[in-house]
Order: structure tokens, then C-alpha cells, then sequence
């Protein structure tokens, strides 16, 4: 099958470049012979992210975007050359990392070239005195923290992609990692950064603890998902690993009596490295054999550090739970979720049986989080062709919650199956506005949130959009992204 045979599902508003050849061989000089591709094998390897849906589409004969030259650069001169050489040619160039991204934004939607980030890989310094890590931002993630494991540190951010994303895609997207309650997420880790900007010119933000020097400018590049900027170098906290590990876990009758609890603990200031709530049918799903947990609310904590304190948090995270009616289902969930939590099959599984299948995130204060909870399970499950809608809660913080809902589907006849996963995705992002939310936690805004974006930030869009023709004139970094409604047709 050639490349010709595919169905493209991103194709409007694509760019057709007129004189490839020409492009290309200014790649070659710019990036030598071996870091540059135009194999259709290298083409379709870059046609897709991690959203759930282009799994489908693979197995259908489809792709969603379609790039024309894919570049590995190794210095950031040559990235400062090839964005140069792009401003004057208008060709879009599109940062990436390792595309576990689950929202589209390294989709080459309107073709260009693949700025593929690998072979920036090096781990630069660890500076045990400032507890610090610098690494280059192709880095992958379970690389950076298997070294830094080996000296007796962690970065202490594990998401679930560990293994299959890379530095410069947790900041393109804001990501959170499991153990996030904890460590903070990736902006909180983050300290300095290099940053390469559409037109070529670099900028080094200097590592601090934090700095009074008017507004936070680099705060930009975290969650600029490659529109902005391309990051190259980074430099994070890091943490002597812990001493002592506590597995906790106990089951509620309800979800609110799980909120209750674990609002409470982070009120006390406690923050254990993991908490998990599972309502009640990710709770039968995962945790079938604790008797215990039966049609109840299962959550689990992993409280990790210095041994004294460790002490402290257990706890108090138990009499908080007890005081909310939780019972102890023992060290076994959690033990078991550790074996288990970079096990995703469960999700691709699902495209073979024709199901719709994606996650979405979303942040709520502890005010609306039960309401933002219920609105979406009710909402849901009014729309047709719904066979699971669910949700755990992963992220903490004093003020409220980061909850992830699942949820598959089997569209109508008369449906595509994007026509189908676009009302999914509208049905409960609407649900989480109109009960009070935030439309996104930590995967970013990519394709699928890009309509919602004025929703969501209001007057403040247009801020954003000026700031992006501020640095991005000739709309070549990622175009399609964040400010574009290209699920509705993108703009005119
Ligand atoms: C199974 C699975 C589990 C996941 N679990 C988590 C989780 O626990 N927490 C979480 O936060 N996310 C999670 N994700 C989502 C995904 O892993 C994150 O969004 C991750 O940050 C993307 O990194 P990447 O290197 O794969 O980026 P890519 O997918 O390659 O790119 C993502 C975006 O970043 C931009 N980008 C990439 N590199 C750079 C750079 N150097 N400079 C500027 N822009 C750049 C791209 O242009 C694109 O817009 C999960 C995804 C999967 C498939």
C-alpha cells in the first residue's frame, strides 16, 4: 500500500509546497544527508499522534495528517537555520517529541516538516548541591529518570507515558505525572529553560529557585505546545530518592465521601505522592477481588520521603479516611496498581471492535468537582451509542482536583466516527463548563480543545492570539493548533 492509498482526515487548509526538491536540498545542507527523510515508510510513521482515534483510522486505511519532510536536527543552530529558512518559504514546521500527545498537536496538519526532537538526548549536568537535573528536551522520559534513579534521585514526574514521551512534550503540554500531588507538575519543576523562537532567534531563561523580574515570560513556553517556541534545553528539580514508601488504601460508599476525605488531608497540608479515587465502575473494573471495595469508591495513597514524615502522613491520611466512613482494603490495590500503571491495552484494544474510544481531563475546584462529576456521567449517558462512561481522580491540591474521565462509544450509521467522537468530546467538555470547570488538566488544547478555547479563557484569547503573531508573523510554528477552530473547518 502506498502512501497515495491512505484517506487523509486533516486535509483542509493543507499547504502544498511547490518546489520540494529545492526545499529538501536546503535541508540536506542544513541538517546532512542522514537527518533528513522523505521515505514514505519515515512519511507514515508521522502521520499521527497518540489520540485514540487515529488508532482506528490506521486500521481503516486513514491518516490524519500528512508531512512532507521529516528532520532529525542535532544542534540548535541547524533548528535556528531550518526556522529561518522556513520564514522565508512559509512553510509550517512542526516540533516533535516522541507523539504520545493524545490531543493532535503533532499532527502535521497542514503538511511542512517534522522537527523530530531524538537526538537532543544528552543529560547535561545533575548538581546535587542546587538538586538539580539539565537535559536536553528530546530526552526521553524513562531514560532521564532511569539515570537519575542510578545516582539516587527522581525527577519525581511519572506520568503514565513515561516510557513513550519526552522532556520538551511534558512542557509543551503543561503534563502532570502520577506522582504529581507531591512533586508539582511539570511546571512547578521546571526552573530554566532554552527556547528557540519561530524566527530563529534563541532565548536562554536562567535557571533560579524564582526570580522577581517582572512577568514570568518563559511560563509562555510551558504549554506553548510547539506554537511559540521550540525547547531545547531544560533544567529541573530533582529529589533524593525516598527513604520510605507507605501503600494505603481504603473504599467509601460514595464519591463524595472519597472527596471529603482526601480534601481534608491536603487542608491539614499533607501531601501524599499519590492519591487515586476510582469511582465506582473504574473501581469493579480494576479492583474486582477486594471484597472490601464492593460497589464502593476505592482510593489509594502512596506516601513517600523521609521516613518521620512518612509516619505523619499515614497518619493522618487514615484518620481522615475513617472519619469519612472508609474502610482499609490493606497494601494489595495499591501493590497492584503499581504492577500495572504503565499498562495501556485496555484502550487500544477497543478500535478492532469498531468502539470510539479517548480520555478526557479536566481541573474543577472542590466546590463543583462532585457536580462536574455527575454532569458528566448523566450527559453521557443521554447520548446514543454511549457504552462507558467513567472516572478517576489523580491530581490534588488544597483547592480542588484533576478528574479523568473515559469513555467508548459505537457511532450511528449515518456517522463517521470523528463526527461521533467530536460530540463525545463536546458532550462533557460542555458538562465540565457548565458545572464550573476547566477544559483541560494536563494534556493540552492540540485539535480537540481548540474550539473550546475561547470558552475557556475568554477576552484573554485574543491576547494570546496577538502574542502569537507577535512571535510567530508568518504563522509557521505548528499552525492549526490552540487558536484555530480546525475541527469546524479551521479558519478562512
Ligand atoms: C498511554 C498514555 C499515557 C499518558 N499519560 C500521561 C500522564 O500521565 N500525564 C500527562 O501529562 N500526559 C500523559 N499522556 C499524554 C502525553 O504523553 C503527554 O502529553 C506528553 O507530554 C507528550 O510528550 P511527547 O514527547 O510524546 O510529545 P509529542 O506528542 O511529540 O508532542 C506534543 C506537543 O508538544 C510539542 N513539542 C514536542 N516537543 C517539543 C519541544 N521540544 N519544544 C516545543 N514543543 C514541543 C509538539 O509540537 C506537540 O504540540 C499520556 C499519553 C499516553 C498515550
Amino acid at each position: 500500500m502506498d502512501l497515495k492509498d491512505f484517506e487523509l482526515i486533516y486535509k483542509e487548509n493543507r499547504n502544498e509546497i511547490k518546489d520540494k526538491q529545492k526545499i529538501e536540498k536546503r535541508l540536506r545542507e542544513i541538517v546532512g544527508d542522514n537527518n533528513v527523510s522523505t521515505n514514505e515508510i519515515d512519511i507514515l510513521a508521522y502521520t499521527k499522534d497518540a489520540s485514540l482515534i487515529t488508532l482506528n483510522w490506521a486500521i481503516q486505511g486513514k491518516i490524519a495528517g500528512l508531512p512532507d519532510f521529516i528532520t532529525w536536527p542535532e544542534t540548535i543552530k541547524q533548528i535556528c537555520e531550518i526556522l529561518k529558512f522556513v520564514n522565508q518559504e512559509k512553510i509550517p514546521v512542526i516540533p516533535y517529541g516522541e507523539g504520545s500527545g493524545v490531543v493532535g498537536g503533532a499532527i502535521a496538519i497542514r503538511g511542512g516538516i517534522i522537527i523530530d526532537m531524538k537526538k537532543f538526548n544528552k543529560i547535561l549536568e545533575i548538581n546535587d548541591k542546587n538538586l538539580t537535573v539539565t537535559a536536553q528536551t528530546g530526552i526521553n522520559g524513562m531514560n532521564l529518570e532511569r539515570y537519575l534513579n542510578a545516582k539516587g534521585y527522581t525527577t519525581g514526574h511519572i506520568p503514565q507515558s513515561l516510557y513513550i514521551s519526552s522532556l520538551g512534550g511534558w512542557i509543551a503540554h503543561r503534563a502532570a505525572g502520577q506522582f504529581s500531588t507531591k512533586y508539582g507538575k511539570i511546571e512547578d519543576i521546571i526552573l530554566g529553560m532554552e527556547v528557540i523562537l519561530p524566527q530563529g532567534d534563541i532565548v536562554d531563561f536562567k535557571t533560579t529557585p524564582r526570580a522577581s523580574t517582572g512577568p514570568q515570560l518563559e511560563k509562555l513556553f510551558i504549554g506553548g505546545e510547539g506554537t511559540l517556541g521550540i525547547v531545547t534545553k531544560a533544567t529541573l528539580k530533582i529529589w533524593p530518592s525516598p527513604e520510605k514508601r507507605k501503600l494505603i488504601s481504603y473504599a467509601f460508599p460514595s464519591i463524595e465521601d472519597s472527596f471529603d476525605a482526601t480534601r481534608q488531608i491536603l487542608r491539614e497540608n499533607i501531601y501524599p505522592a499519590v492519591i487515586r479515587i476510582y469511582d465506582q465502575f473504574e473501581t469493579m473494573r480494576h479492583f474486582p477481588d477486594i471484597d472490601n471495595a464492593k460497589d464502593k469508591v476505592m482510593v489509594i495513597f502512596v506516601c513517600e520521603g523521609n521516613t518521620k514524615l512518612v509516619d505523619l502522613e499515614e497518619s493522618i491520611t487514615r484518620e481522615k479516611c475513617e472519619n469519612n466512613f472508609g474502610v482499609d482494603c490493606g497494601v494489595h490495590p495499591v501493590e497492584h496498581w503499581f504492577e500495572t500503571r504503565f499498562r495501556v491495552t485496555e484502550t487500544s484494544a477497543m478500535p478492532p471492535y469498531k468502539i470510539v474510544f479517548d480520555t478526557i481531563e479536566v481541573a474543577s475546584l472542590w466546590e463543583n468537582a462532585s457536580d462536574i462529576y455527575h454532569n458528566v456521567l448523566e450527559s453521557m449517558k443521554k447520548l446514543q451509542g454511549v457504552i462507558m462512561i467513567t472516572a478517576h481522580v489523580s491530581h490534588f491540591y488544597p483547592n480542588g482536583v484533576g478528574i479523568y474521565f473515559s469513555f467508548g462509544g459505537v457511532p450511528a450509521k449515518e456517522q463517521t466516527d470523528l463526527e461521533y467522537y467530536q460530540k463525545c468530546w463536546d458532550t462533557i467538555i460542555k458538562a465540565v463548563l457548565d458545572a464550573g470547570g476547566s477544559i483541560a488538566h494536563h494534556h493540552g488544547i492540540g485539535i480537540n480543545r481548540a474550539h473550546w478555547m475561547e470558552s475557556e479563557l475568554g477576552e484573554s484569547m485574543n491576547t494570546l492570539k496577538d502574542i502569537k503573531k507577535l512571535l510567530d508573523p508568518n504563522n509557521i510554528l505548528n499552525p492549526g493548533k490552540i487558536y484555530v477552530n480546525t475541527w469546524k473547518g479551521g479558519e478562512k
